[in-house]
């Protein structure tokens, strides 16, 4: 097995990787038509419905996409043409849904929320009460990374069934990373992709959804590549992508749901979330503060507000800690300067402990702190 040099990312994905994951992508050249790699992708598809506990209602439509593809196919392909959906927003990715409405002349209905602040379900309730008419669908982000909110899934899935809606979720960094039961959580659309908490490589997106609620989309007619009922029929009946599929991505898919398994979904969260635990307290403690309140954390990537030191340079902080090895992020939420820390990948708590003593060597160096 080749190995590869280590970086750690605790930018918001793509993750750090595994050398097997990495590994798994070279083999043998395939034509993706063949059967072998059909079962393969069927067997991947499975096992991400398994993931999200959707085997009794849901089925997985795979698509070659980063993660934003995968979300244009599902607000483009489910809400009928003379509806409206509304659209959840406390940062970039649910602008990001807007954007992709506008974009195709799909009528939505906002309700934006400063970034880093939470929904307030009276308001969205209220919200949908006086549209509901016209509104078929409500779409939000779960984890939204911009911040590190984690919105409340089963809270807002709810409110939208009791008002015969259904919703679509972006899931994409929470993913693997929270515990998420289709079922349990009433999840008719769950969006996300292959490089952020399965921890595989970027360049497959997919979308769990509901059987029943998917057939019903058969009649729209609004995209062509991104049709997620042509996807899923295409792929149902021939065990083929109805495209060319990132043939290597997806054996380093396949790999990485396999380390998933192994290392079992109770763990995987438990180990994101002591990362998380070991950064909060020790960036407390060297006097930061945070952008999202306590509370509302998903515990999977954390803002923190730029030191307010003549000294501080994000650009040469990210290359001190580049050359050392360690990727972090910036972050801009309206007028407010921030810097993100992301702890999910396959990282463990020592290369935390390793980056905040470089971190600290860093500001004390610089006289930052
Ligand atoms: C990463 C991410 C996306 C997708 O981004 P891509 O660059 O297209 O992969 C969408 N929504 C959220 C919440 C994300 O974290």
């Amino acid at each position: 097995m080749k190995l590869v040099k280590r970086n750690i990312l605790l930018n918001p994905g793509p993750a750090t990787t595994t050398d097997t994951v990495k590994n798994a992508m070279v083999v043998p050249d395939i034509c993706p038509r063949e059967l072998e790699f059909g079962e393969l992708t069927l067997g991947v598809r499975d096992d991400l419905i398994k993931i999200a506990h959707g085997e009794k209602n849901h089925t997985c439509v795979l698509l070659t996409a980063s993660g934003t593809g995968g979300v244009e196919a599902c607000l483009t392909s489910v809400v009928p043409q003379n509806k409206s959906v509304l659209i959840v927003s406390n940062g970039a990715y649910g602008e990001r849904m807007q954007a992709i409405c506008d974009a195709y002349g799909i009528s939505h209905v906002d309700y934006n929320i400063p970034a880093g602040k939470p929904v307030d379900l009276f308001k969205l309730e209220e919200l949908i009460k006086s549209h509901k008419v016209d509104l078929s669908h409500v779409a939000f982000i779960h984890h939204e990374t911009t911040v590190g909110i984690l919105n409340p899934l089963n809270e807002i899935c709810t409110l939208t069934h009791k008002y015969n809606l259904e919703n679509i979720v972006d899931a994409m960094s929470s993913f693997a990373g929270i515990d998420i039961d289709v079922e349990r959580d009433h999840v008719d659309y769950l969006v996300s992709s292959s490089n952020k908490c399965i921890q595989a490589m970027a360049g497959i997106s997919f979308v769990i959804a509901r059987l029943e609620s998917l057939k019903k989309t058969a009649g729209i007619k609004r995209n062509f590549y991104f049709n997620l009922w042509a996807n899923f029929e295409y792929l149902n009946k021939n065990k083929q992508f109805l495209f060319t599929p990132p043939v290597q991505t997806l054996y380093a898919l396949r790999q990485a749901i396999n380390e998933y398994n192994q290392e079992g979904a109770y763990n995987r969260y438990a180990r994101y979330a002591s990362m998380y635990e070991i950064m909060k307290k020790r960036v407390l403690e060297l006097g930061f503060e945070f952008l999202v309140e306590e509370k509302y954390h998903a515990k999977l990537l954390t803002s923190i507000l730029d030191p307010k030191s003549s000294h501080y340079s994000f650009n040469e902080m990210h290359d001190y800690l580049f050359e050392r090895g360690f990727t972090i992020y910036p972050g801009k939420v309206g007028s407010i300067n921030t810097f993100r820390l992301s702890n999910i990948g396959e990282i463990y708590p020592s290369d935390i402990q390793d980056f905040l003593n470089i971190f600290e060597e860093y500001l004390r160096l610089k006289k930052i702190i």
